[in-house]
Protein backbone atom coordinates (compact mmCIF):
# COMPACT_ATOMS: atom_id res chain seq x y z
CA UNK A 1 0.00 0.00 0.00
CA UNK A 2 1.23 3.29 -0.96
CA UNK A 3 1.67 6.12 1.44
CA UNK A 4 1.55 10.10 0.73
CA UNK A 5 1.90 13.04 2.78
CA UNK A 6 0.52 16.72 2.72
CA UNK A 7 -0.21 19.55 4.89
CA UNK A 8 -3.88 20.29 4.28
CA UNK A 9 -6.32 17.25 3.36
CA UNK A 10 -9.97 18.52 2.18
CA UNK A 11 -12.41 15.66 1.91
CA UNK A 12 -14.84 17.04 -0.44
CA UNK A 13 -14.31 18.41 -3.77
CA UNK A 14 -17.97 20.14 -3.69
CA UNK A 15 -17.75 23.78 -4.70
CA UNK A 16 -17.61 24.37 -0.55
CA UNK A 17 -14.22 21.91 -0.22
CA UNK A 18 -12.91 23.47 -3.42
CA UNK A 19 -13.61 27.33 -1.97
CA UNK A 20 -11.78 26.50 1.28
CA UNK A 21 -8.52 25.16 -1.28
CA UNK A 22 -9.43 28.03 -3.35
CA UNK A 23 -8.87 30.56 -0.33
CA UNK A 24 -5.97 28.25 1.51
CA UNK A 25 -3.73 28.78 -1.77
CA UNK A 26 -5.03 31.89 -2.67
CA UNK A 27 -4.92 34.03 0.39
CA UNK A 28 -2.70 32.14 3.06
CA UNK A 29 -0.12 30.81 0.57
CA UNK A 30 -1.35 26.98 1.89
CA UNK A 31 -0.52 25.38 -1.32
CA UNK A 32 0.66 21.59 -0.53
CA UNK A 33 -3.29 20.45 0.03
CA UNK A 34 -5.32 17.66 -1.28
CA UNK A 35 -8.64 17.80 -2.50
CA UNK A 36 -9.97 14.10 -2.57
CA UNK A 37 -13.68 13.27 -4.14
CA UNK A 38 -15.10 9.96 -4.61
CA UNK A 39 -16.24 11.01 -7.62
CA UNK A 40 -15.92 14.10 -10.22
CA UNK A 41 -15.23 17.52 -8.83
CA UNK A 42 -18.57 19.30 -8.99
CA UNK A 43 -20.64 16.04 -9.39
CA UNK A 44 -23.21 15.58 -6.53
CA UNK A 45 -24.84 18.20 -4.95
CA UNK A 46 -23.03 21.30 -6.07
CA UNK A 47 -24.37 19.82 -9.69
CA UNK A 48 -28.17 19.98 -8.38
CA UNK A 49 -27.76 23.54 -7.77
CA UNK A 50 -30.64 26.44 -8.95
CA UNK A 51 -27.43 28.36 -8.73
CA UNK A 52 -29.59 31.32 -6.98
CA UNK A 53 -27.80 33.87 -4.81
CA UNK A 54 -29.76 36.49 -2.43
CA UNK A 55 -29.76 38.72 0.61
CA UNK A 56 -32.58 37.81 1.95
CA UNK A 57 -32.70 35.95 5.62
CA UNK A 58 -34.86 36.33 8.70
CA UNK A 59 -31.60 37.02 10.54
CA UNK A 60 -28.40 39.64 10.44
CA UNK A 61 -25.87 37.23 10.62
CA UNK A 62 -26.63 35.20 7.56
CA UNK A 63 -27.68 38.46 5.94
CA UNK A 64 -24.01 39.70 6.44
CA UNK A 65 -22.27 35.78 5.76
CA UNK A 66 -24.36 35.90 2.21
CA UNK A 67 -23.51 39.70 1.60
CA UNK A 68 -19.77 38.91 2.20
CA UNK A 69 -20.01 35.86 -0.66
CA UNK A 70 -21.33 38.16 -2.94
CA UNK A 71 -18.63 40.65 -2.08
CA UNK A 72 -16.51 37.98 -3.49
CA UNK A 73 -18.23 36.47 -6.11
CA UNK A 74 -18.57 39.57 -7.48
CA UNK A 75 -14.22 39.77 -7.43
CA UNK A 76 -14.44 37.04 -9.71
CA UNK A 77 -16.45 37.88 -11.57
CA UNK A 78 -14.40 41.30 -12.43
CA UNK A 79 -11.19 39.21 -12.78
CA UNK A 80 -12.38 37.04 -14.90
CA UNK A 81 -14.74 39.20 -17.04
CA UNK A 82 -17.56 37.64 -15.39
CA UNK A 83 -17.10 33.86 -16.63
CA UNK A 84 -19.36 32.68 -13.98
CA UNK A 85 -22.52 34.76 -15.78
CA UNK A 86 -23.32 36.35 -13.00
CA UNK A 87 -26.54 38.63 -13.19
CA UNK A 88 -28.98 40.31 -10.85
CA UNK A 89 -32.67 40.74 -11.21
CA UNK A 90 -32.68 40.11 -8.00
CA UNK A 91 -35.56 37.71 -5.96
CA UNK A 92 -39.34 38.86 -6.40
CA UNK A 93 -41.13 37.64 -3.55
CA UNK A 94 -44.68 37.75 -3.98
CA UNK A 95 -47.97 37.73 -1.88
CA UNK A 96 -51.65 38.14 -2.11
CA UNK A 97 -51.45 39.58 0.88
CA UNK A 98 -51.96 43.45 0.58
CA UNK A 99 -50.46 44.60 4.50
CA UNK A 100 -47.97 41.55 5.49
CA UNK A 101 -47.40 42.81 8.37
CA UNK A 102 -45.39 39.74 9.81
CA UNK A 103 -43.34 39.68 6.47
CA UNK A 104 -42.27 43.55 6.71
CA UNK A 105 -41.11 42.50 10.19
CA UNK A 106 -39.38 39.98 9.25
CA UNK A 107 -37.30 41.64 6.36
CA UNK A 108 -36.55 44.75 9.12
CA UNK A 109 -35.21 41.92 11.71
CA UNK A 110 -33.64 40.54 8.97
CA UNK A 111 -31.29 43.67 7.67
CA UNK A 112 -30.79 44.93 10.92
CA UNK A 113 -29.53 47.78 11.58
CA UNK A 114 -29.60 48.73 8.07
CA UNK A 115 -33.02 47.93 7.41
CA UNK A 116 -34.17 51.29 7.41
CA UNK A 117 -31.93 52.32 4.49
CA UNK A 118 -31.95 49.56 2.41
CA UNK A 119 -35.96 48.87 2.38
CA UNK A 120 -37.64 51.47 0.17
CA UNK A 121 -41.83 50.99 0.75
CA UNK A 122 -43.96 51.87 -2.68
CA UNK A 123 -47.36 52.26 -1.39
CA UNK A 124 -50.92 53.23 -3.47
CA UNK A 125 -50.19 56.29 -4.98
CA UNK A 126 -46.45 57.28 -4.30
CA UNK A 127 -44.98 54.34 -6.63
CA UNK A 128 -41.94 56.95 -7.68
CA UNK A 129 -38.19 55.27 -7.64
CA UNK A 130 -38.64 51.95 -8.37
CA UNK A 131 -36.32 50.52 -11.30
CA UNK A 132 -37.69 47.57 -12.44
CA UNK A 133 -35.36 44.45 -13.54
CA UNK A 134 -34.96 45.59 -16.90
CA UNK A 135 -31.05 44.77 -16.96
CA UNK A 136 -29.60 41.88 -16.37
CA UNK A 137 -25.96 43.24 -15.55
CA UNK A 138 -25.32 42.94 -12.14
CA UNK A 139 -22.97 46.11 -12.01
CA UNK A 140 -26.50 48.05 -12.92
CA UNK A 141 -28.63 46.75 -10.36
CA UNK A 142 -29.54 48.97 -6.53
CA UNK A 143 -28.78 47.47 -3.50
CA UNK A 144 -31.66 47.07 -0.70
CA UNK A 145 -35.53 45.90 -1.16
CA UNK A 146 -38.04 47.40 -2.93
CA UNK A 147 -41.57 46.61 -1.78
CA UNK A 148 -43.95 47.04 -3.76
CA UNK A 149 -47.82 47.62 -2.86
CA UNK A 150 -48.94 49.07 -5.47
CA UNK A 151 -51.48 47.33 -7.63
CA UNK A 152 -50.84 49.05 -11.16
CA UNK A 153 -47.12 48.71 -10.39
CA UNK A 154 -46.72 45.02 -9.60
CA UNK A 155 -49.30 44.76 -12.96
CA UNK A 156 -46.32 46.60 -14.76
CA UNK A 157 -43.31 45.21 -13.49
CA UNK A 158 -44.19 41.44 -13.41
CA UNK A 159 -47.21 41.56 -16.45
CA UNK A 160 -47.16 37.42 -16.15
CA UNK A 161 -48.11 37.02 -11.99
CA UNK A 162 -51.90 36.75 -11.57
CA UNK A 163 -53.83 39.92 -10.91
CA UNK A 164 -54.63 38.56 -6.77
CA UNK A 165 -51.17 39.60 -6.31
CA UNK A 166 -51.04 42.50 -3.55
CA UNK A 167 -47.12 43.05 -2.17
CA UNK A 168 -44.19 41.95 -3.97
CA UNK A 169 -40.46 42.30 -1.99
CA UNK A 170 -38.21 43.12 -4.35
CA UNK A 171 -34.74 41.89 -3.09
CA UNK A 172 -32.11 43.75 -5.17
CA UNK A 173 -28.93 42.11 -3.82
CA UNK A 174 -29.60 38.65 -5.47
CA UNK A 175 -29.60 36.32 -8.78
CA UNK A 176 -27.78 34.07 -10.33
CA UNK A 177 -24.75 32.66 -11.14
CA UNK A 178 -23.19 29.53 -12.75
CA UNK A 179 -22.22 27.77 -10.07
CA UNK A 180 -19.82 25.14 -12.80
CA UNK A 181 -18.18 28.02 -13.95
CA UNK A 182 -17.33 29.25 -10.55
CA UNK A 183 -15.87 25.42 -9.71
CA UNK A 184 -13.57 25.46 -12.04
CA UNK A 185 -12.44 28.78 -11.81
CA UNK A 186 -11.26 27.92 -8.19
CA UNK A 187 -9.83 24.74 -9.40
CA UNK A 188 -7.85 26.41 -11.89
CA UNK A 189 -6.19 28.67 -9.39
CA UNK A 190 -5.94 26.00 -6.66
CA UNK A 191 -3.86 23.76 -9.50
CA UNK A 192 -1.64 27.05 -10.68
CA UNK A 193 -0.83 27.06 -6.74
CA UNK A 194 0.08 23.83 -6.67
CA UNK A 195 -2.67 21.83 -5.04
CA UNK A 196 -3.86 18.98 -5.85
CA UNK A 197 -7.04 16.49 -6.76
CA UNK A 198 -7.28 12.71 -5.47
CA UNK A 199 -9.86 10.70 -6.95
CA UNK A 200 -10.60 8.64 -4.07
CA UNK A 201 -13.03 7.56 -1.71
CA UNK A 202 -12.26 8.23 1.99
CA UNK A 203 -12.88 5.02 3.98
CA UNK A 204 -11.32 5.51 7.35
CA UNK A 205 -9.25 8.46 9.32
CA UNK A 206 -7.39 7.49 12.25
CA UNK A 207 -5.74 10.50 14.29
CA UNK A 208 -2.41 10.36 15.77
CA UNK A 209 0.58 12.82 15.51
CA UNK A 210 -0.82 13.05 11.85
CA UNK A 211 -3.84 11.93 10.81
CA UNK A 212 -3.89 8.90 8.65
CA UNK A 213 -6.60 8.91 5.94
CA UNK A 214 -7.57 5.26 4.06
CA UNK A 215 -8.40 5.85 0.53
CA UNK A 216 -10.04 3.64 -1.95
CA UNK A 217 -9.98 4.01 -5.69
CA UNK A 218 -12.39 3.01 -8.15
CA UNK A 219 -10.48 0.09 -9.27
CA UNK A 220 -10.75 -0.78 -5.25
CA UNK A 221 -6.80 -0.63 -4.98
CA UNK A 222 -5.77 1.05 -1.23
CA UNK A 223 -3.67 3.81 -0.09
CA UNK A 224 -2.81 5.55 2.85
CA UNK A 225 -2.79 9.69 3.19
CA UNK A 226 -0.78 11.60 5.93
CA UNK A 227 -2.12 14.67 6.47
CA UNK A 228 -1.48 17.39 9.38
CA UNK A 229 -4.62 19.06 9.09
CA UNK A 230 -7.91 17.83 7.25
CA UNK A 231 -11.38 19.59 6.25
CA UNK A 232 -14.58 17.81 6.07
CA UNK A 233 -16.44 19.29 3.41
CA UNK A 234 -18.51 16.01 2.48
CA UNK A 235 -21.89 17.91 1.83
CA UNK A 236 -24.33 15.42 2.37
CA UNK A 237 -21.51 12.95 4.02
CA UNK A 238 -20.28 15.28 6.28
CA UNK A 239 -21.97 13.70 9.40
CA UNK A 240 -20.40 10.03 7.77
CA UNK A 241 -16.70 11.63 7.85
CA UNK A 242 -17.61 13.57 11.12
CA UNK A 243 -17.88 9.80 12.83
CA UNK A 244 -14.57 8.31 11.47
CA UNK A 245 -13.19 10.99 14.09
CA UNK A 246 -15.81 9.78 16.59
CA UNK A 247 -18.09 13.02 16.41
CA UNK A 248 -21.36 13.50 15.35
CA UNK A 249 -22.49 16.86 14.14
CA UNK A 250 -26.45 18.14 14.74
CA UNK A 251 -27.15 17.78 10.80
CA UNK A 252 -30.08 15.90 8.85
CA UNK A 253 -30.36 15.33 4.99
CA UNK A 254 -33.64 16.62 3.71
CA UNK A 255 -34.28 15.45 -0.54
CA UNK A 256 -35.14 18.68 -2.44
CA UNK A 257 -35.95 18.19 -6.29
CA UNK A 258 -36.47 20.96 -9.03
CA UNK A 259 -37.48 20.70 -13.06
CA UNK A 260 -36.10 22.61 -15.76
CA UNK A 261 -37.25 22.54 -19.30
CA UNK A 262 -37.21 24.48 -22.90
CA UNK A 263 -40.80 27.35 -22.18
CA UNK A 264 -41.18 26.64 -26.02
CA UNK A 265 -44.92 28.64 -25.32
CA UNK A 266 -42.37 31.59 -24.29
CA UNK A 267 -44.96 31.32 -20.72
CA UNK A 268 -42.34 32.97 -18.81
CA UNK A 269 -40.65 36.97 -20.05
CA UNK A 270 -37.41 36.59 -19.79
CA UNK A 271 -36.66 39.82 -17.67
CA UNK A 272 -38.49 37.40 -14.91
CA UNK A 273 -36.76 37.90 -11.50
CA UNK A 274 -36.29 34.73 -9.55
CA UNK A 275 -39.68 34.85 -8.36
CA UNK A 276 -41.57 32.67 -5.37
CA UNK A 277 -45.01 32.30 -4.20
CA UNK A 278 -45.11 32.91 -0.45
CA UNK A 279 -48.64 31.84 0.10
CA UNK A 280 -49.50 28.19 1.40
CA UNK A 281 -51.70 26.49 -1.52
CA UNK A 282 -54.46 23.48 -1.83
CA UNK A 283 -53.24 22.42 -5.21
CA UNK A 284 -55.43 22.15 -7.66
CA UNK A 285 -56.02 18.75 -8.38
CA UNK A 286 -58.90 16.76 -10.45
CA UNK A 287 -61.47 14.90 -8.82
CA UNK A 288 -60.17 11.55 -9.84
CA UNK A 289 -56.22 12.54 -9.00
CA UNK A 290 -57.60 14.40 -5.88
CA UNK A 291 -59.34 10.97 -4.54
CA UNK A 292 -56.13 8.53 -6.21
CA UNK A 293 -53.64 10.60 -4.18
CA UNK A 294 -56.06 10.59 -0.95
CA UNK A 295 -56.17 6.97 -0.97
CA UNK A 296 -52.33 6.61 -0.49
CA UNK A 297 -50.57 7.52 2.92
CA UNK A 298 -47.43 8.93 1.13
CA UNK A 299 -49.31 11.09 -0.88
CA UNK A 300 -52.49 12.30 1.01
CA UNK A 301 -50.27 15.47 2.20
CA UNK A 302 -50.13 16.44 -1.37
CA UNK A 303 -54.33 17.05 -1.41
CA UNK A 304 -53.76 18.94 1.72
CA UNK A 305 -52.78 23.01 2.33
CA UNK A 306 -49.12 23.06 0.73
CA UNK A 307 -46.57 25.60 2.20
CA UNK A 308 -45.25 28.76 0.20
CA UNK A 309 -41.72 28.99 -1.30
CA UNK A 310 -42.85 27.60 -4.75
CA UNK A 311 -40.16 29.32 -7.39
CA UNK A 312 -39.62 29.47 -10.76
CA UNK A 313 -37.08 31.64 -12.91
CA UNK A 314 -35.78 31.88 -16.48
CA UNK A 315 -32.30 29.91 -17.17
CA UNK A 316 -29.53 30.51 -19.38
CA UNK A 317 -29.88 34.63 -19.70
CA UNK A 318 -31.76 36.90 -22.00
CA UNK A 319 -31.35 34.79 -25.38
CA UNK A 320 -32.01 31.40 -23.56
CA UNK A 321 -35.15 29.66 -23.68
CA UNK A 322 -35.19 27.16 -20.60
CA UNK A 323 -37.03 28.33 -17.04
CA UNK A 324 -36.28 26.04 -14.14
CA UNK A 325 -38.87 25.40 -10.89
CA UNK A 326 -38.68 24.09 -7.93
CA UNK A 327 -40.03 23.95 -4.67
CA UNK A 328 -38.29 22.53 -1.08
CA UNK A 329 -41.83 21.58 0.63
CA UNK A 330 -40.31 18.14 1.72
CA UNK A 331 -39.28 18.35 5.27
CA UNK A 332 -38.87 14.54 6.20
CA UNK A 333 -35.05 13.61 6.71
CA UNK A 334 -33.82 10.63 5.17
CA UNK A 335 -30.25 8.63 4.57
CA UNK A 336 -28.12 10.42 1.71
CA UNK A 337 -27.84 8.41 -0.92
CA UNK A 338 -25.53 9.29 -4.01
CA UNK A 339 -28.74 8.09 -6.83
CA UNK A 340 -31.68 10.40 -4.96
CA UNK A 341 -34.87 8.64 -4.95
CA UNK A 342 -37.07 10.87 -6.81
CA UNK A 343 -40.81 11.31 -6.53
CA UNK A 344 -42.15 10.47 -9.94
CA UNK A 345 -45.26 12.83 -9.84
CA UNK A 346 -42.43 16.49 -8.47
CA UNK A 347 -43.10 18.08 -12.10
CA UNK A 348 -46.68 17.23 -12.03
CA UNK A 349 -46.66 19.28 -8.64
CA UNK A 350 -44.60 21.44 -9.06
CA UNK A 351 -45.85 22.98 -12.39
CA UNK A 352 -49.27 23.00 -11.31
CA UNK A 353 -48.74 24.93 -8.13
CA UNK A 354 -46.34 27.28 -9.83
CA UNK A 355 -49.18 27.97 -12.10
CA UNK A 356 -50.84 30.04 -9.55
CA UNK A 357 -48.66 32.59 -9.40
CA UNK A 358 -47.57 32.58 -13.26
CA UNK A 359 -51.00 31.06 -14.71
CA UNK A 360 -49.51 31.19 -18.11
CA UNK A 361 -47.62 27.75 -16.74
CA UNK A 362 -50.45 26.17 -16.90
CA UNK A 363 -50.04 25.41 -20.54
CA UNK A 364 -47.65 22.57 -19.71
CA UNK A 365 -50.06 20.69 -17.35
CA UNK A 366 -49.97 17.27 -18.70
CA UNK A 367 -47.50 18.46 -21.58
CA UNK A 368 -44.33 18.46 -20.20
CA UNK A 369 -41.58 18.55 -22.99
CA UNK A 370 -39.85 15.54 -23.62
CA UNK A 371 -36.63 17.28 -22.65
CA UNK A 372 -37.48 17.83 -19.68
CA UNK A 373 -35.24 17.08 -16.79
CA UNK A 374 -36.00 16.33 -13.28
CA UNK A 375 -33.34 15.99 -10.46
CA UNK A 376 -32.82 16.26 -7.20
CA UNK A 377 -29.88 16.30 -4.07
CA UNK A 378 -30.10 17.14 -0.13
CA UNK A 379 -30.14 19.58 1.71
CA UNK A 380 -27.49 18.86 4.96
CA UNK A 381 -28.67 20.98 7.82
CA UNK A 382 -28.78 21.67 11.11
CA UNK A 383 -32.12 22.33 12.54
CA UNK A 384 -31.64 26.29 12.70
CA UNK A 385 -30.47 25.99 8.92
CA UNK A 386 -27.12 27.87 9.85
CA UNK A 387 -24.34 26.25 8.80
CA UNK A 388 -20.93 24.72 10.65
CA UNK A 389 -17.88 26.16 9.89
CA UNK A 390 -14.78 26.40 11.67
CA UNK A 391 -12.92 23.86 14.03
CA UNK A 392 -13.86 20.09 14.70
CA UNK A 393 -13.37 18.81 18.84
CA UNK A 394 -10.62 16.75 17.36
CA UNK A 395 -7.61 19.25 16.83
CA UNK A 396 -6.64 19.91 13.59
CA UNK A 397 -10.02 18.82 12.01
CA UNK A 398 -12.47 21.40 10.59
CA UNK A 399 -15.65 21.31 9.01
CA UNK A 400 -17.20 23.39 6.37
CA UNK A 401 -20.96 22.13 5.47
CA UNK A 402 -24.51 21.98 6.62
CA UNK A 403 -24.69 24.18 3.90
CA UNK A 404 -28.66 23.59 2.93
CA UNK A 405 -30.06 24.97 -0.14
CA UNK A 406 -27.54 27.98 0.23
CA UNK A 407 -24.40 26.59 -0.57
CA UNK A 408 -23.67 27.77 -3.87
CA UNK A 409 -24.27 31.72 -3.38
CA UNK A 410 -22.50 31.23 0.37
CA UNK A 411 -19.44 28.81 -0.57
CA UNK A 412 -16.94 31.69 -1.13
CA UNK A 413 -17.86 33.42 2.40
CA UNK A 414 -17.38 29.68 3.89
CA UNK A 415 -14.11 29.09 1.88
CA UNK A 416 -12.68 32.47 2.86
CA UNK A 417 -13.94 31.87 6.86
CA UNK A 418 -12.87 28.05 7.19
CA UNK A 419 -9.48 29.27 5.46
CA UNK A 420 -9.10 31.90 8.00
CA UNK A 421 -9.80 29.50 10.63
CA UNK A 422 -7.25 27.26 10.08
CA UNK A 423 -4.50 30.10 9.02
CA UNK A 424 -5.47 31.59 12.37
CA UNK A 425 -6.21 34.83 10.51
CA UNK A 426 -8.54 37.63 11.10
CA UNK A 427 -12.26 36.29 11.61
CA UNK A 428 -15.51 38.32 10.39
CA UNK A 429 -17.76 39.09 13.04
CA UNK A 430 -20.02 36.33 12.66
CA UNK A 431 -17.37 32.85 12.61
CA UNK A 432 -18.11 32.02 15.67
CA UNK A 433 -21.87 32.09 15.37
CA UNK A 434 -21.83 29.70 12.43
CA UNK A 435 -19.37 27.13 14.12
CA UNK A 436 -20.07 24.22 16.34
CA UNK A 437 -19.54 26.67 19.50
CA UNK A 438 -22.60 28.09 19.02
CA UNK A 439 -24.70 25.65 20.35
CA UNK A 440 -22.91 26.44 23.64
CA UNK A 441 -24.54 30.10 22.88
CA UNK A 442 -27.80 29.38 24.87
CA UNK A 443 -29.22 32.39 24.23
CA UNK A 444 -28.24 32.21 20.32
CA UNK A 445 -30.18 29.07 20.26
CA UNK A 446 -32.75 30.31 21.92
CA UNK A 447 -33.48 33.01 19.67
CA UNK A 448 -33.03 31.15 16.52
CA UNK A 449 -35.15 28.27 17.92
CA UNK A 450 -37.82 31.27 18.12
CA UNK A 451 -37.71 33.07 14.80
CA UNK A 452 -40.77 31.70 12.59
CA UNK A 453 -38.81 31.17 9.54
CA UNK A 454 -35.71 29.23 9.28
CA UNK A 455 -34.73 30.94 5.47
CA UNK A 456 -35.48 27.45 3.97
CA UNK A 457 -36.26 28.31 0.28
C1 LIG B 1 -32.29 20.83 -5.58
C2 LIG B 1 -31.28 21.79 -4.98
C3 LIG B 1 -31.32 23.14 -5.32
C4 LIG B 1 -30.38 24.02 -4.76
N1 LIG B 1 -30.41 25.34 -5.14
C5 LIG B 1 -29.48 26.20 -4.62
C6 LIG B 1 -29.47 27.55 -5.02
O1 LIG B 1 -30.28 27.99 -5.82
N2 LIG B 1 -28.52 28.37 -4.48
C7 LIG B 1 -27.61 27.92 -3.58
O2 LIG B 1 -26.79 28.71 -3.12
N3 LIG B 1 -27.60 26.63 -3.20
C8 LIG B 1 -28.50 25.76 -3.69
N4 LIG B 1 -28.50 24.47 -3.29
C9 LIG B 1 -27.55 24.04 -2.26
C10 LIG B 1 -26.18 23.78 -2.81
O3 LIG B 1 -26.26 23.03 -4.00
C11 LIG B 1 -25.39 23.00 -1.74
O4 LIG B 1 -25.48 23.65 -0.48
C12 LIG B 1 -23.92 22.90 -2.13
O5 LIG B 1 -23.79 22.38 -3.43
C13 LIG B 1 -23.19 22.01 -1.14
O6 LIG B 1 -21.87 21.89 -1.59
P1 LIG B 1 -20.87 20.92 -0.85
O7 LIG B 1 -19.55 21.12 -1.47
O8 LIG B 1 -21.01 21.13 0.63
O9 LIG B 1 -21.46 19.47 -1.11
P2 LIG B 1 -21.34 18.52 -2.41
O10 LIG B 1 -21.48 19.28 -3.66
O11 LIG B 1 -22.27 17.38 -2.16
O12 LIG B 1 -19.84 18.01 -2.36
C14 LIG B 1 -19.42 17.07 -1.39
C15 LIG B 1 -18.42 16.14 -2.07
O13 LIG B 1 -17.87 15.29 -1.08
C16 LIG B 1 -17.61 14.04 -1.70
N5 LIG B 1 -17.53 13.03 -0.63
C17 LIG B 1 -18.42 12.78 0.33
N6 LIG B 1 -17.99 11.81 1.15
C18 LIG B 1 -16.76 11.45 0.68
C19 LIG B 1 -15.79 10.49 1.09
N7 LIG B 1 -15.98 9.70 2.16
N8 LIG B 1 -14.67 10.37 0.37
C20 LIG B 1 -14.44 11.16 -0.72
N9 LIG B 1 -15.33 12.09 -1.15
C21 LIG B 1 -16.47 12.22 -0.45
C22 LIG B 1 -18.80 13.84 -2.63
O14 LIG B 1 -18.47 12.94 -3.67
C23 LIG B 1 -19.07 15.25 -3.11
O15 LIG B 1 -18.50 15.52 -4.38
C24 LIG B 1 -29.42 23.55 -3.83
C25 LIG B 1 -29.38 22.21 -3.49
C26 LIG B 1 -30.31 21.33 -4.06
C27 LIG B 1 -30.24 19.90 -3.66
Amino acid sequence: MSADSTDVAIIGAGIVGISVAHYLCTRHRVTNLVLIDSGDPMGLTSAKSGENYRNWWPHPVMTAFTDDSTTLMEEIARASGNRINMTRRGYALATRRAEPADLLAELHAGYGTDAARRIRIHRHGAPAGYRPATSADWQDAPDGVDVLMDHALIRASFPSFSPEIATVLHIRRAGDISGQQLGQFMLEAIRAAGGRLRRARVGAIAPGASFALSLVDADGAQAVLRADRIVNAAGPFIGEVAAMLGEALPVSCVLQQKIAFEDREQAIPRSMPFSIDLDPQEIAWTGEERALLAADPETVALTRQMPGGIHCRPDGGDRGSWIKLGWAFNQAPSVPSREPPLIPHFPDIVLRAAGRLNPSLRVYIGKLPRRATHYGGYYCMTPENWPLIGPMRTQGAFVAGALSGYGTMSACASGALCAAWMAGAALPSYAHQLGLGRQQDAALMAELAALRSKGVL
